[in-house]
């Protein structure tokens, strides 16, 4: 397939500000502007001729249905097609979308997880569009990015929570920038999301049972190999990994989606892809189509893609790291500025931030919460699960000489002039990037390296705006009533930074000695998915949402059931999947093994009387042992699954789950990792972990 131009691709296929402009009559596209920019709901008349306009043109580009396409609680995508056809009563048939259509649909909602929330009321919810997403075709259907509410108006997705987040922090930001003088028409918070994936090839993903019905290896031996020769990182890419990449950015940029980095990541056969960022809900839709192209087209070259936290035991996980910036037209709110003046506002923004991560720290790391994070925060290979901030030691010696009213002595590489007003003049540093911090300056954003390969980065922003929402707002309040302006805002940061200091951290974040050191700041480190979820329903985080207008109690509540449930189904199919290939294949194979070897002993002692049969006779006693801890290890398994199933309550069955099953998942595992490493290899029915990592 030659390439295609990408400047003709790109967008093709969206429903963007260029197609508006171009199709709709001018005085439509003049009142959509602004009821966008009023972020008011579209009426009917202006929605009808929106209406037809899109499915004129979605037609002309090979549609034939349109979808509301929506978030659910779980975290993937939902589509529900109809199509646009009409038909008349002389046999014939027109294509028809109103206006209604495309701003409201009804959904039925009892399908989808609530946690609750619609247990008494009516089983229907609705979805309206979200017109600062455009709409887009896949797969021949016209897509509209839509939010999912209940009919009494809670929210049951992802994007409702993420939208009136978004809303808080710009509207609380720009309050601030009104205080230093500066007007602007609006704030925007933006996201650039660095998606870390597994390639594999797909006739091994279809020999192993627990890839498919759980994205990652619940069994496999060490290979001989692992990552620790580091050729991976930035390496050449492989024929068919570098087709698939070719691929998937020109389906990626007809959706408009600003594919921009590929490359291959620190473990065998893991790479990355990070987009341009965008406006923070474009992006994660965008994040989301992303996810879901690698999926659909890595078959096409012969390949699956692994999205999940920790595919490979012993191998590096994936993450995706969420870059995250304030912007106002014409400036990064992140972005330290030239004069003082501008460093003042940086620093304001920045302290907000600094109070936030540390106020908040348990919502920040409930935030990513998710079965299989849990197996790759604190693996020596991702941040830990305390949640600190790395702000580089020149920011950090400027944090530190503001509070303490000192002269900062500065390195040579900073621009530093303490003499101006009390503030020291600085510019950007650039210094070491530590890759070892959860939440990381970098520049002119923060990069919150927590959140997991697989989930929607809704969460994560949600928390993350909402939490600074607050901040900001505390600021403005304190300030608007300030005689002396400038003199406030110094006196705020400093107490901002002696009171939250102790959440920055730039050191080593996988070491020992940090877990110690952040005990002793008092700072939380819980590795466990099902307590670190607390968060989500603790009085102050409950206040802080229902404060921002992001949440309301009955949907924390909601969400925290939801996330409990979610984490024992995944660790349920885990461990029945285990049992299940336990028993009926790794098993069966080591007797088998056994079984031809004792064949073997015997027709070889027919041939030669008295011969040795050392090395046979070993092998079968060790593979009898772990065969038989197998079968054991199996049984327990078994036990503790039923009594996780007995447990009463979301909470009780996601701690069995997790304090029970999980320890005797390993046990399980541990004996059939032993085995397979001395069974023959034409008698283990997986593909071992070199077959799988290290392909030709
Ligand atoms: P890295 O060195 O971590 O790969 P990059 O500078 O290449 O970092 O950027 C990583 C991601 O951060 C990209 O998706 C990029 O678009 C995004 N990014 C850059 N600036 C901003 C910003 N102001 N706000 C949000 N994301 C940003
Ligand atoms: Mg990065």
């Amino acid at each position: 397939m030659a390439p295609a131009n990408t400047k003709e691709i790109y967008g093709s296929l969206v429903f963007n500000e260029h197609v508006m402009k171009e199709r709709l009559p001018s005085a439509t596209y003049k009142s959509l502007k602004a009821t966008l920019q009023r972020g008011a709901a579209l009426d009917l008349d202006l929605a009808n001729v929106v209406a037809s306009v899109m499915r004129d043109w979605a037609i002309e580009n090979g549609a034939t249905h349109y979808t509301h396409w929506f978030q659910p609680l779980t975290g993937i995508t939902s589509e529900k097609h109809d199509s646009f056809l009409s038909p008349n009563k002389d046999g014939t048939a027109i294509m028809e979308f109103s206006g209604k259509e495309l701003v409201k649909g009804e959904s039925d909602a009892s399908s989808f997880p609530n946690g609750g929330l619609r247990a008494t009321a009516e089983a229907r919810g609705y979805t309206a569009w979200d017109p600062t997403s455009y709409a887009f075709i896949k797969d021949g259907t016209l897509c509209i990015p839509t939010a999912f509410c209940s009919w009494t108006g809670e929210a049951l997705d992802k994007k409702t929570p993420l939208l009136r987040s978004m809303k808080a922090v710009t509207t609380q930001a720009k309050r601030v920038l009104h205080l230093f003088g500066k007007e602007v028409s609006h704030v925007d918070v933006t996201v650039g999301p660095e998606q870390e994936y597994f390639l594999i090839k797909k006739e091994h993903y279809a020999a192993r049972e627990d890839l498919i019905l759980t994205g990652r290896t619940l069994f496999g031996a060490a290979p001989s190999k692992g990552q620790e020769m580091e050729e991976h990182y930035f390496g050449a890419l492989r024929g068919e990994v570098s087709a698939f990449m070719k691929d998937l950015d020109q389906e990626l940029w007809k959706l408009g989606v600003s594919a921009k980095t590929k490359h291959n990541e620190v473990a065998p056969c893991q790479h990355e892809l990070a987009p341009i960022f965008d406006r923070c809900n474009v992006a994660v839709d965008h994040n989301l189509l992303t996810m879901e192209m690698m999926k659909k087209l890595a078959p096409k070259h012969g390949l699956v893609c692994l999205l999940h936290e920790k595919p490979f035991e012993g191998v590096n996980g994936s993450g995706k790291h969420n870059n995250w910036s304030l912007s106002a037209p014409g400036m990064n709110l992140l972005d330290p500025g030239d004069t003082p003046k501008d460093n003042l506002q940086f620093l304001i923004f920045l302290a907000a931030i600094i109070k936030a991560v540390d106020e908040y720290n348990d919502l920040l790391r409930m935030s990513i919460v998710g079965a299989g994070n849990e197996h790759r925060l604190g693996g020596n290979e991702a941040p830990p699960a305390i949640v600190s901030i790395f702000m580089g030691e020149v920011l950090e010696g400027i944090l530190d000489a503001i509070a303490s009213g000192s002269e900062y002595v500065a390195p040579a590489a900073a621009k530093i002039d303490l003499g101006v007003e009390v503030l020291p003049q600085f510019a950007k540093d650039d210094t070491d990037r530590n890759r070892t911090s959860p939440f990381a300056f970098t520049g002119n954003k923060f990069e919150f390296r927590m959140p997991g390969s697989s989930v929607n980065i809704s969460d994560a922003n949600t928390v993350l705006n909402t939490a600074v929402a607050k901040e900001l707002k505390g600021y403005a309040d304190e300030l608007e009533q300030a005689e002396d302006f400038d003199k406030a805002v110094v006196k705020l940061i400093k107490r901002t930074i002696r009171d939250h200091k102790r959440v920055i951290f730039n050191g080593n974040g996988y070491s020992k000695e940090w877990e110690e050191e952040a005990a002793r700041r008092g700072l939380k480190n819980e590795p466990s998915a099902c307590e670190a979820l607390g968060a989500f329903v603790a009085p102050k985080n409950i206040a802080l949402f229902e404060q921002m207008g992001v949440l309301n109690e009955a949907e924390c509540r909601s969400r925290y059931e939801v996330k409990l449930e979610n984490y024992a189904k995944v660790r349920h199919i885990e461990a029945v999947t285990m049992l299940e290939m336990a028993r009926r294949q790794l098993v069966p194979a080591a007797s088998r093994y056994m079984g031809d070897i004792a064949k073997g002993m015997n027709r070889k002692k027919t041939a030669c009387p008295g011969i040795s049969c050392k090395a046979e006779e070993k092998v079968l006693r060790q593979l009898t042992n772990y065969t038989d801890a197998m079968s054991d290890a199996a049984d327990r398994l078994e036990a503790c699954v039923e009594k996780a199933e007995r447990s009463e309550g979301a909470l009780a069955t996601a701690r069995c789950y997790h304090d029970v099953v999980l320890p005797a998942m390993a046990d399980l595992r541990a004996a059939a990792d032993a085995a397979e490493s001395i069974c023959g290899a034409e008698y283990w029915p997986l593909p071992s972990y070199s077959t799988m990592l290290f392909y030709v």
